[in-house]
């Protein structure tokens, strides 16, 4: 079976994982938690990196530092990850959806303005597959509105808007660091930010809110979300291999395009001028002409040894969101129509061309079978 995507561990993260295990600095206290949220920062442009135990955890304290009273309101795009929606809630705020861009799959900047209410304080622009969301452009939505900006930039890493590193454009920025992400601790997050208040709130939520002068009375409920100082060592050991990382992830897009573009019934993605693209995985869309559907693809797919995975389901057809009253009768015609007709072929930063060449012809011939 070709999979989808396999962590890329260089070897050099051996020797720093084994520094941590042969001086006992195992847990969350250790000079590479540091290291990595500098390094990462300064990466991202950004002055503060507060590291956490994984992405949706990132999400979390974000959301929870914009300190949102019951009843604010976050602009969220219905694509996305489940994470983005449960921290906007668990912080006493609610979810506003907007569609998503059906060429960039990123929300739909037309539509967030019109989903703005006396009630907004924060929009939370999710950078889809590695296409960035053009933040110029919604800067000057919230600063006309006096809006905060959260990025979700997990599967962006390294992404520019005009030249530009996401994760550091907006207030705050959101970074995933799972085992399919282009940098990778196993499992783990950060969030960088410039503002010094920002990052004191987040270092304070990740780690339960540990009273200042007296550690066990506690004025706000935090969580334990420590990163551990031998995740963070990979993640330092990541760092040096992050451009040539995107460069391979732009290398198998190209190969992919290539390969897929002469074939009829595909949309591939694309980049906009102002963007740099990390192409985090390679995701297509079943034109609506093909008799074929994501999962009927991906059921192929697998019968020929190639491993897929399906887009995300909007928000609002999420039924333990529905349960609670949101998005009632709301419709999203993009999102709906990425989570029926596409998928993401393997893509992960381990794959050979000639894995690649295969997947590409499997998709090639069964898509000129079901055309016949
Ligand atoms: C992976 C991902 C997350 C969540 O990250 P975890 O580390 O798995 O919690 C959040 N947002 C997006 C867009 C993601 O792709």
């Amino acid at each position: 079976m070709i999979r989808v995507s396999e962590p890329f561990v260089p070897p050099e993260s051996e020797a720093l994982v084994s520094e941590c295990v042969r001086s006992g600095w195992i847990s969350s206290a250790g000079t590479f938690v540091d290291r990595f949220e500098t390094e990462w920062a300064a990466y991202c442009g950004a002055e503060h990196g507060v590291a956490v135990s994984s992405g949706t955890a990132a999400l979390h304290v974000a959301m929870e530092a914009l300190d949102l009273a019951p009843g604010d309101e976050v602009v969220m795009p219905s694509f996305t990850i489940i994470s983005c929606a449960t921290a906007i809630l668990a912080a006493g705020a609610v979810p506003v959806l907007v569609d998503s861009d059906p060429a960039t799959w990123c929300m739909d900047l037309d539509e967030v303005e019109a989903k703005l209410s006396p009630r907004t304080r924060a929009v939370m622009p999710v950078h889809a597959f590695g296409h960035p969301v053009d933040l110029r452009r919604l800067r000057g939505i919230t600063d006309r509105h006096d809006l905060v900006i959260v990025e979700d930039a997990a599967e962006a890493h390294g992404a520019e808007v005009n030249g530009e590193r996401v994760g550091g454009l907006g207030d705050l920025g959101c970074f995933s660091f799972y085992a399919n992400k282009i940098v990778t601790t196993g499992e783990g997050g950060m969030v960088v930010t410039d503002d010094a208040r920002f990052a004191d709130r987040m270092r304070s939520l990740r780690n339960l809110c540990f009273g200042a002068e007296q550690r066990f009375r506690h004025e706000r409920l935090g969580n334990n979300y420590r990163i551990t100082n031998l995740q963070a060592a990979l993640g330092v050991a990541q760092l040096p291999h992050i451009e040539a990382n995107i460069t391979r992830k732009r290398r198998i897009t190209a190969a992919y395009n290539r390969l897929l573009g002469d074939v009829p019934g595909l949309t591939l993605p694309i980049e906009k001028s102002w963007a740099r693209s990390v192409y985090w995985m390679y995701g297509i869309v079943l034109d609506d002409g093909l008799p074929l559907d994501g999962d009927d693809l991906a059921a192929r797919l697998r019968a020929r040894g190639v491993d897929t995975r399906p887009l995300f389901l909007g928000m609002h057809e999420q039924p333990a969101l529905l349960k609670r009253g949101l998005f009632a009768g709301e419709r999203y015609p993009v999102a709906e129509r990425l989570a029926r007709r596409g998928l993401y072929l393997p893509s992960g930063l381990t794959i050979t061309e000639d894995e690649i060449e295969t997947v590409a012809r499997a998709v090639a011939d069964i898509v000129s079978e079901v055309s016949r």
